[in-house]
């Protein structure tokens, strides 16, 4: 038995799990590469090509399979997928690789697949590019022969459960985790409000970040028990170390089922008042329920980013539409928020490299982000106020607009909107927010507020942009502070602006899932906190113990 190593790391998203590890490197398990020696090409050459025969063969007998069916549009997809894995394109040259470079038969394939798939990326014919994701099948299949395993996560189906071990995730690797029943994650780098751990935050997956080296420490299989509660994790523990973890998660479930009490409760201080709603903050639509387990008044933020940067192309106005309409009915007239595309920043998306958008290169926080993108692209901005603005139909719904620095902004996403409903023959009044998340937004928040009918502060980029911290970076997470006094000062001239044009303000950053704020934010009447799901019940329990105290600054 190894001796037990514990590392420390930043908890990001509660919880404690014991699961097997399994590394990934960019969503994939490592590729191991070397140099060969000379008499290693041919044995490699040939690992190759046996790896290509199995994967004929295996898509030979699948086709076998499906030769009974009538609709012959798989055996189609199948048959592209034989011809590629006999394409010189992908074989002689990976054995070229091989022979040439010196490069071992993973590490050649690799780089073949990654230069076939950027063809595909450049190429301008929507056909070709979809394409992309059948080389990536094919590619994987071969991995799979080669490394005796699949290349993408394999997610134990024992009941230890999977923890998936890597430098960083994206959104779209987290969510596609969780969705085939991930336990946890853990990432040597990332900040505590990077976009992809409030995602992880908000679905209820443990996690760590931080954990420096932790890739050279653990290895595949490794039991591992992730400690969200007390920032660290562990390996090689003894079976009686593993017992104590277990009862110590049982004793967190005991206390969490009494926290389950609050998801039937009203939100509702001590001395009964009532004024400040706890909304949940979404990114999937299958989120809505989850939410309403939970009790949310409403969602404060759906960020409808995630459907965009999962996408190599814009969805349509239908797909939107669909997403954005069963959000409403879910939540069975509780008001939803959905706030405008905020791509870029740390939320890039495939498709804005694609169209052409500016990329804004080093310093994408600065740059063209939110409605800055929303009004170099006006017909992106219009599909999505049109798919919201027929979703509208089945339940309050009110649009934020992000990133917001001039009144100008304001007005021309309102016309628009009038412009989508009008043609729409829609004529109902929906509410038109501007997110507080620049320091330049608070300084004008008085002219902001004639523009807007409601605020809602994004404290995890107003952090960032006053305190020129990125969010993000670790290495900034401790002048990265709320408690910074620039943060209260902001926040409250925010809502002086509001009292003055008596518009409502929210907090949809994650300082309103911070207890330490739940008090400051009920007395200076924000009409409303949201936060990640996970957090919801713990900050009702906190306002009932609260007394409400108006303190009008
Ligand atoms: C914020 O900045 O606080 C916010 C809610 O937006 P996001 O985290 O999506 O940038
Ligand atoms: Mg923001």
């Amino acid at each position: 038995m190894q001796p037990a190593m514990t590392g420390k790391a930043l908890a990001s998203s509660s919880g404690i799990v014991i699961g097997r590890v399994q590394k990934l490197v960019a969503g994939r398990k490592p590729i191991p590469e070397r140099r060969l020696e000379a008499e290693e090409i041919k044995v490699e050459q040939q690992r190759l090509a046996d790896a290509a025969a199995r994967a004929i063969a295996a898509l030979d007998e699948e086709l076998n399979h499906l030769s009974e069916l009538k609709n012959k549009e798989p055996m189609q997809i199948l048959e592209a997928h034989r011809m590629m894995l006999q394409d010189p394109e992908l074989i002689e040259k990976t054995q070229g690789m091989i022979a040439h470079q010196r490069m071992n038969a993973e590490w050649a394939l690799r780089c073949q697949l990654d230069a076939i798939e950027a063809i595909f990326n450049r190429a301008e014919d929507e056909y070709l590019k979809s394409k992309k994701s059948d080389i990536e099948q094919v590619g994987n299949r071969m991995m799979q022969y080669l490394m005796g395993s699949i290349s993408q996560v394999d997610i134990s189906a024992d009941e230890m459960g999977t923890i998936a071990i890597g430098e960083d995730f994206s959104p779209s690797e987290i969510v596609s985790m969780w969705r085939l029943g991930l336990a946890g994650i853990i990432c040597e780098q990332g900040g505590i409000n990077a976009h992809s751990i409030i995602i992880a935050r908000g679905i209820g997956m443990p996690a760590l970040i931080g954990a420096r080296d932790i890739l050279e420490q653990v290895e595949d299989g490794d039991v591992l028990i992730l400690d969200a509660e007390r920032d660290c994790w562990s390996i090689h523990l003894s079976d009686e170390e593993i017992r104590k973890y277990k009862c110590f998660i049982a004793a967190m479930d005991v206390i969490y089922h009494d926290l389950e009490t609050f998801s039937t409760r009203k939100s509702q201080s001590r001395n009964g008042y009532t004024g400040m709603k706890l909304m949940g903050n979404l990114e999937l639509s299958e989120e809505a329920q989850l939410g309403m387990d939970v009790g949310i008044d409403g969602v404060g933020l759906f960020r409808t980013e995630f459907m965009f940067m999962q996408d190599d192309t814009e969805p349509s106005e239908e797909r939107q539409y669909q997403t954005y309409a069963k959000v409403v009915k879910d939540m069975t007239g509780k008001e939803v928020t959905f706030r405008l595309l905020d791509i870029g920043g740390d939320k890039p998306a495939v498709f804005q490299r694609l169209m052409g958008i500016r990329y804004s290169g080093e310093n994408p926080a600065m740059g063209i982000r939110g409605v800055r993108m929303l009004q170099q692209c006006p017909d992106l901005l219009d599909t999505q106020l049109r798919a919201l603005a027929r979703a509208s139909q089945y339940g309050e719904i009110k649009i934020l607009v992000p990133m917001v620095t001039t009144c100008q902004e304001m007005m021309d996403v309102r016309e628009r909107l009038d412009a989508c409903c009008e043609a729409l023959n829609i004529y109902h009044k929906i509410a038109l927010g501007c997110m507080i998340e620049v320091p330049a937004a608070v300084m004008i928040a008085d002219e902001l507020a004639k523009v807007s009918d409601f605020f809602s502060i994004g404290s995890n980029d107003l952090i960032q942009y006053s305190l020129a911290a990125d969010r993000s970076d670790d290495a900034a997470c401790r002048i990265y502070n709320p408690k910074h006094p620039a943060i209260l000062a902001l926040i409250k001239q925010t809502m002086r602006a509001a009292r003055a044009a008596n518009i409502p303000v929210t907090v949809c950053g994650e300082l309103a899932a911070n207890p330490a704020w739940t008090e400051s934010f009920m007395n200076m009447g924000m009409s409303g906190l949201s936060m990640s799901l996970n957090s919801v019940l713990m900050v009702r329990r906190n306002l009932s113990r609260l007394d409400y105290q108006p303190d009008i600054c």
